[in-house]
């Protein structure tokens, strides 16, 4: 068991490693900074792109999914009919004292009362009234605040507001209302027939009180939402298999099963039939990685409303007309790369020395090899591991990294520190018998492998 002290060291470890070696970088970090915003460096596109990848192909595995890339501004109207614009809010409190801004679910939950996140904004409050002599500010510790009052999640643009007449505008705050507006449009290509999916990956954008835990709270953020249609007697049974199928994505993915669980929801909001998350144990604790959720027919049924489009689908063969049922899968990008990197973050004592060590699965990992001749000043060796070895390796892979710089241990550390699970090593053998040493990052053992066999060699390890 971890004390709160060393929970705290881990997240600053990850996010210092995070920026010294260009995964992620605070934004606009020159002008002091921006809350709740980071930059992807050149490591961090690469990871997140694999996580991306990832999800992708897993979707894709489903004949019956489709994909869709919506946009990012929508009709002020599709935010009405969801409800967004007058429900989609956090409990905010204002410390009187130092006027810090916080969730009151969130300072419930710091000061050890139970206060699920999904209760009404009557029953926050009530809560937090009985307790506000136990509860803290974060920043100043006084106990002095405010009355908790509905913020409104959902971030504005006066794109093309030209007059107060015109309708507000919202920057999407999910990436599920893009799916639900084009089911019809889907549906009318005639690839697909219920029961089917649509998935779809983009930003998303919150006005969160307080961002926070580096990539697990922002305000700028990335979206995989999965929406899968089905008729209404079939839809709780999708809903547990997509469960099921997701949680194993998950263990596939190389993530410690012992710090992943499903936590059910206990207070459903009125139209769902069934709601679940998925949880990881993240280094401040069990929190929601994914939402699971089986929405019966509340979106599509409110975008009719709005909208005056049928919604219902019309079954040929049985000559039923019905409004689908949706089961949602819904997981953000920065949420998982951050759980990816706690995961893989490790300490350890390889021979003699200490080191950090990213242990990535092989296809999730930025650099997936470093290609290095023994001596930079020898050219023989330079220009086979530059011809021979790099050049092929970049051409298939792409992510391949040139690493001539310092002694052969330290080149090791720099790569275990960034996840790099081989790092090929061209020496004067290699110039005899055409094999490199492959240097495993988990173990350390070495291997000569044939210059000609590296792909395939390569390839199997990230299948
Ligand atoms: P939370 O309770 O953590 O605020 P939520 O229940 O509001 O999350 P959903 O609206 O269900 O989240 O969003 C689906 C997924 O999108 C979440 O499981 C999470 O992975 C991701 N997500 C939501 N808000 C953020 C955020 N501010 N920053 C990063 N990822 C987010």
């Amino acid at each position: 068991m971890k004390n709160p002290k060393e929970e705290n060291d881990l997240m600053e470890k990850i996010v210092s490693l995070c920026k010294r070696r260009g995964f992620v970088f605070p934004g606009s970090e020159i002008y002091g900074g921006f809350a709740g915003t980071y930059d992807w460096g050149h490591l961090g596109v690469a990871l997140k792109r694999n996580v991306i990848d990832a999800w992708t192909k897993a979707m894709q595995d489903h004949r019956n999914m489709t994909f869709l890339d919506s946009s990012i501004f929508t009709s002020g109207k599709v935010w009405e009919a969801s409800g967004h614009v007058s429900g989609f809010s956090d409990p905010l409190v204002i410390c009187n004292v130092c006027k810090e801004k916080s969730r009151a679910d969130h300072l419930l939950e710091n000061a050890g009362i139970r206060a699920d996140e999904k209760l009404s904004e009557l029953e926050i409050n009530k809560i937090f009234d009985n307790n506000r002599n136990k509860i803290k500010c974060p920043k100043c510790g006084n106990k002095d605040f405010g009355q908790i009052r509905a913020s409104n999640l959902l971030a504005t643009s006066n794109l093309g507001m030209l007059d107060s007449k015109e309708d507000q505008v919202y920057l999407r705050g999910e990436t599920a209302q893009g799916i639900f507006i084009n089911y019809k449009n889907v549906l009318d290509t005639g690839f697909v027939s219920i029961p089917f999916g649509i998935a779809q990956i983009g930003k998303a954008f919150r006005n969160e009180i307080s961002p926070r835990q580096f990539l697990f709270r922002k305000r700028e953020f990335e979206q995989m939402e999965m929406q899968y249609f089905s008729h209404p007697n079939e839809a709780m049974d999708n809903y547990e298999a997509w469960k099921k199928e997701r949680m194993e994505y998950y263990k596939k993915l190389g993530i410690n099963s012992k710090r992943l669980r499903f936590k059910p929801h206990e207070n459903l909001v009125f139209y769902a039939k069934a709601a679940c998350d998925i949880e990881y144990e993240f280094s401040f604790g069990w929190n929601e990685l994914e939402g699971i959720h089986y929405r019966g027919d509340y979106d599509l049924t409110q975008h009719q409303k709005f909208s005056g489009v049928d919604m219902r689908f019309y079954d040929e063969e049985t000559k039923e007309k019905y409004i689908p049922h949706i089961v949602e899968t819904s997981v953000g990008v920065d949420r998982t790369v951050l759980m990816v990197l706690c995961d893989a973050y490790c300490e350890d004592k390889l021979g003699e020395s200490e080191r950090v060590v990213l242990k990535f699965l092989p296809k999730l990992a930025p650099v997936i090899c470093a290609v290095s001749p023994l001596l930079k000043n020898k050219p023989e060796l330079v220009e086979y591991a530059n011809t021979k070895v790099y050049a092929p390796l970049k051409a298939e892979f792409g992510r391949v990294a040139w690493d001539d710089n310092g002694n052969i241990g330290k080149r090791y550390r720099r790569q275990d520190e960034i996840g790099t699970p081989f790092c090929i090593v061209v020496d004067f053998d290699t110039l005899e018998d055409d094999t490199v040493t492959i240097r495993d990052r988990d173990t350390g053992e070495q291997e000569r492998v044939k210059t000609d066999n590296l792909k395939n060699y390569i390839k199997e390890k990230i299948s």
